[in-house]
């Protein structure tokens, strides 16, 4: 059948990740031209994409007794340690065993759930991620998983790379421009750190969400998809070159949480994150990025990129030191030197007030 559009390495074995329009609907083919062996199939999704796509999928299961589909309720809430026992009740009373295998149908809220049922039932059986979001390109790609406590996200998960990626782009269709932005941020975000080149042609290319080109979509799905699993592949677990994934993040992060979750996606204050670090960089580099073109054409795609106003400098650089980055009270960016080329660099809460003031109302 089709090649994989690329393969990942990760320290327990090599994926492939197909982005193939409309394989979505022979989606049983795919798993047993890729997954050897598979008793029974559990399908994690949530109620928005199964009254979307679940039907299609399911009819391409040529046996219906070898699968169960499981609902969740759409929405960051149901990354519960409530949900994921339910879950794994669900998975239990439905005799899975081993050799079973979870498909997660969804966006990164799904894909993070059904992974991390995946990474723990019987101490971690295999899963497929069938991304249906923009940002899910992202969260789909890397094997991280988990589930939130009640005193932070993320806080409850493990490295359990998927078996496989199975992307179809035309799930992007019926996204709302919110997740259009949210997840495009991502992409931005590999072009600015490691593709220099991807991010011009990105840039040129898209510069409305809608009626985006099939063949247009798929490709930066793939080049984008690149970027992070080259990162990945060389510090699966975070120990150095991970972090750059994070441009944009620290002060996207304290955005998100002083906003309250929820008023911007993810990617809208990851994209503010984004504007600032680049100002910032040229700050501590000394030097010229013209990166203001970029910046147009985010604006145009509806991206408010300033910081919002009324938010606290205190509260925001209280928030900054405690990402994952800082250590002691200091507070670590990933700048970039040129596009293209990210680095970690400790900043001076000085500078960071005085890059703040003024800047928040
Ligand atoms: P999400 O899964 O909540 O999806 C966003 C919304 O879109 C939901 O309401 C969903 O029902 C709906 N939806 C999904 N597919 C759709 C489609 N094709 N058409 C219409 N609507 C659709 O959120 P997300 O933005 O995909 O992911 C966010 C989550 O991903 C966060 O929990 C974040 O922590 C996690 N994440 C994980 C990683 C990782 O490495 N594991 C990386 C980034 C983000
Ligand atoms: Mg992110």
């Amino acid at each position: 059948m089709d090649v994989p559009s690329l393969q990942v390495k990760s320290s327990k074995h090599t994926y492939p990740i197909i982005v193939r329009p409309g394989c979505r609907t022979s989606l049983y083919d795919y798993l047993v031209q890729y997954l050897d062996g598979a008793s029974r199939y559990f399908l994690i999704t949530d109620d928005q994409v199964a009254s979307l796509y679940l039907e299609e999928i399911e009819s391409s299961f040529p046996n219906s007794e070898k699968i169960k589909s499981y609902i969740l309720p759409s929405g960051e809430q149901s990354k519960s340690m409530n949900q994921y026992e339910k879950a794994i009740t669900a998975a239990l009373e439905f005799k899975l065993d081993r050799k079973s295998v979870i498909i997660a149908v969804g966006g990164g809220v799904v894909g993070d759930l059904g992974g991390f049922v995946a990474s723990t039932y019987m101490r971690g059986i295999r899963y497929v991620q069938v991304p249906t979001t923009l940002l899910a390109h992202d969260s789909s790609v890397g094997g991280k998983v988990g589930i939130n406590h009640p005193l932070g996200k993320n806080m409850i998960g493990s490295f359990h790379p998927p078996s496989l990626v199975l992307y179809d782009p035309e799930c992007l269709l019926s996204l709302p421009p919110k997740e259009w932005r949210s997840g495009f941020a991502e992409v931005i975000k590999h072009g600015f750190i490691a593709d220099r080149e991807f991010l011009k042609w990105l840039t040129e290319e898209i510069s409305s969400f809608d009626q985006v080109d099939m063949a247009l979509l798929t490709e930066m799905l793939i080049r984008s998809i690149k970027v992070k699993a080259k990162i990945v592949q060389e510090d699966e677990q975070e120990s150095g070159i991970r972090a750059f994934l994070n441009f944009g993040h620290t002060l996207g992060h304290a955005i998100e949480g002083e906003m309250g979750y929820g008023k911007l996606t993810h990617g809208e204050a990851v994209a503010i994150g984004m504007k600032f670090a680049l100002r910032l960089s040229e700050r501590y580099f000394q030097t010229k990025l013209d990166y203001e073109p970029y910046l147009s054409v985010m604006e145009k795609l509806g991206y408010e990129l300033d910081i919002p106003h009324n938010l606290n400098v205190e509260q925001l650089i209280h928030r900054m030191k405690l990402d994952k980055k800082s250590y002691n009270q200091v507070i670590n960016f990933v700048l970039l030197e040129q596009i293209g080329k990210a680095t970690l660099v400790e900043i001076k809460e000085e500078i960071l007030i005085d890059e703040l003031t003024g800047k928040v109302g």
